[in-house]
């Protein structure tokens, strides 16, 4: 007899998706490693100690209810986040849920080399993941997130890194499921490079082609599932410049062509592009005009940061300010997920 989910847990798992996926809402990737959050805080001179990850995280997560819940429907949080409390004592994973906002947890291991490859990666995390989801699900997490990292060069990407990022991804959101958690299948294209728009269409085509076979042979619930996606951008040193429609029609081509209508929902990750482009771009991709069978919203970490940590700078006085600086972006981010962002709303 195979062993599939059972239908009470594919339920669970489309009904998380769906509502993480709701119209107009977004995910606040809030996952930094603390080697990675140690960048974010340097540029703003605050020390990288465990309480002001703490104190940064609950001003993000104390930020008025009724200004955030409507832009924002999840968290992405790393180990440690989980565990932490406000000053006042009460989890962040409590927090989150009084304020309508579901908690998720980055479950992998960070990248690494991939040996014979011009440096391409692949992503660590599957030992022991089975326990790891279920103790996350225990304590509150109702999704997971798992980044895999592909690379545009000469030669590049590899098969190799385009084969071995996929199963794991696979494997990873089959695991997930599992244990009742909804994976985020997030293989990223980075932005690194001089390549022109249309060869990361080409390349972020392959890859998602190859992530929804590998998603098949394991067997994955996709209606369980969630993308977080790159945008199809040209590379950071390309020379040629494309417009945000441009960049918008090349995305959801892409994405037509390769994700399953049965996807609840496709959150794309701002991946270095500035707060300003992230925000157009979405709202670029939401207005073209061929059928988009998903929504199509963000899961963003910097463009939905930067501006608070700017404010903040490691200062108390500065809570409120950087706390409407985050409702400022998440704001702007959900409108551009309907395709009614207007520049113009960007001071308001
Ligand atoms: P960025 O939006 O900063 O790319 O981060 C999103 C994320 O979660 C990467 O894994």
């Amino acid at each position: 007899m195979a062993f599939y989910l059972s239908k009470d847990q594919e339920k669970e798992l489309a009904q998380i998706a769906t509502t993480i996926a709701a119209p107009g809402k977004g995910i606040l990737a809030a996952d930094e490693s603390s080697n990675t959050i140690a960048n974010r805080f340097s540029s703003i001179n605050v020390e990288n100690n465990e309480e002001n990850r703490r104190a940064y995280r609950e001003l993000l997560f104390k930020t008025d209810k009724s200004a955030i819940a409507e832009h924002i429907s999840g968290v992405i949080l790393y180990h440690e986040t989980l565990y932490h409390k406000t000053a006042d004592g009460v989890p962040f994973t409590t927090l989150l849920k009084e304020n309508g906002i579901t908690p998720g947890i980055k479950v992998d291991k960070g990248t690494v080399l991939l040996a014979g490859t011009n440096g391409e990666t692949t992503t660590q995390g599957l030992d022991g993941l089975e326990e790891r989801c279920k103790t996350y699900k225990n304590d509150g997490a109702q999704f997971a997130k798992w980044r895999a990292v592909i690379k545009i060069g000469p030669n590049m990407p590899s098969q190799l890194a385009i084969h071995d990022n996929a199963q794991n991804l696979a494997r990873y959101a089959s695991i997930c499921q599992q244990a009742g958690l909804v994976p985020i299948v997030e293989p990223e294209v980075l932005q690194d490079g001089d390549h022109d728009l249309e060869t990361c269409q080409r390349v972020t085509e392959k890859v998602l082609a190859a992530v929804y076979k590998a998603l098949s042979d394991h067997h994955v619930y996709l209606e369980g599932t969630l993308l977080k996606p790159n945008m199809v951008t040209a590379g950071q040193a390309c020379t040629k410049q494309y417009t945000p429609e441009q960049i918008a029609l090349a995305t959801v081509q892409t994405l037509r062509r390769t994700v399953p209508a049965a996807v609840p929902g496709i959150l794309f990750l701002s991946g270095g592009h500035t707060e300003e482009n992230s925000t157009v771009f979405l709202n670029e991709i939401n207005k073209v005009t061929l059928h988009k069978p998903w929504p199509l919203s963000f899961s963003y970490g910097r463009a939905l940061q930067s501006s608070v940590l700017k404010a903040w700078k490691g200062n108390k006085e500065n809570i409120e300010h950087a706390q409407k600086e985050f409702v400022r972006l998440a704001k702007q981010n959900s409108l551009a997920a309907s395709g009614k962002y207007n520049s113009t709303d960007k001071k308001t």
